[in-house]
């Protein structure tokens, strides 16, 4: 199953020629989700030509416009496609009251159904959307408002069938085989009964997806966002700004190596929600200043596609 996450806008505070406001993309076997629209997005999904359909999910951390301003321009666009499903917005307190302003206000023409779901107790986090084989949950976060990161996380997988064990332990090829690969034991014609666990591995752990700005660093972080496959996260200033950077609650790039690092099992992590203090070709010092304390740090830019495989593949 393919899973692939789409930078749509890697800058924060205020979009720059070739950089629009933070947004992400998750393309899973054809299903999309977005995590934050920022001024921006739109264009950004329609110069990858991504053939899109419908978004079944849109995740907002919080109300700062750097993050929310691409919303209304996303909601028209949906109405161009064809959608009998609803379109779910997921996000702190004063989401709703946003979205319902925006569609009052620019008397927009909405052809389905929206479902505005807001975090009831942001602090506590917890699962906020199921979709078919995964769930997403919000995770607190420290910013000077309410704000929340998503983690989305995969069901387990079945192990892995092996047929040689199956042909030793007299299993007939068939039905038999297909009932073993879904966990049930059979019973052999002459009564003798095997266990799946004899002939499947053990379950095999799907992926995990993490997305986390606008924040202080917090220690508890790193918990929430231990063994992701691809984690996003918020390098918006180098270390040199570190306490204008904390007081704004921000992180610096070595704030989201660090939190990389404490977590563990980390694939890659990709900074995201740089200050527009710094040009395209001085983002490599945010690299610096992350590389030395977790190394698979990349930088990411707007319109790149992040292929997230599984482990074991
Ligand atoms: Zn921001
Ligand atoms: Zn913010």
């Amino acid at each position: 199953m393919n899973m692939e996450a789409f930078v749509l806008g890697c800058g924060g505070v205020m979009p720059l020629p070739g950089r629009h406001l933070t947004s992400v993309l998750l393309r899973r076997e054809g299903e999309l989700l977005l995590f934050d629209c920022g001024e921006g997005t739109q264009v950004s999904l329609r110069e990858l030509n991504l053939r899109w359909k419908k978004i079944s999910a849109i995740f907002i951390s919080h109300t700062h416009a750097d993050h929310v301003t691409g919303l209304p321009g996303m909601l028209m666009l949906s109405a161009q496609v064809d959608r009998s499903e609803p379109l779910y917005i997921i996000g702190p307190p004063r989401i709703k009251e946003f979205v319902d302003w925006a569609r009052d206000v620019l008397e927009m023409y909405i052809n389905y159904e929206i479902v505005v779901l807001e975090i009831e107790n942001p602090r506590a986090g917890g699962v906020v959307y199921r979709g078919d084989g995964f769930a997403v949950r919000s995770v607190p976060l420290n910013h000077t408002r309410t704000c929340v990161g998503y983690v989305l996380e995969e069901d387990d997988r079945p192990g892995v069938f092996h047929p040689e064990r199956a042909i030793e332990a007299g299993v007939p090829r068939g039905p038999l085989w297909a009932r073993l690969q879904q966990g049930e034991p059979v019973t052999l014609e002459n009564g003798a009964v095997v266990q799946p666990d004899t002939v499947v591995g053990p379950r095999r752990p799907g992926r995990k997806f993490s997305f986390i700005t606008d924040s202080l660093h917090r220690k508890d972080l790193a918990a929430e966002v231990a063994g992701s496959d691809l984690l996003i996260c918020e390098g918006m200033f180098h270390s040199e700004f570190r306490e204008t950077a904390h007081e704004k609650k921000h992180m610096t790039a070595a704030d989201a190596a660090e939190l990389a690092a404490a977590a563990g099992g980390v694939r890659q992590m990709g900074l995201i929600h740089y200050s527009p203090r710094y040009a395209d070709w001085q983002l490599k010092l945010l690299l610096k200043d992350a590389k030395p304390i977790f190394p698979n740090t990349f930088l990411t830019r707007d319109r790149q596609a992040i292929e997230l495989p599984y482990r074991d593949q």
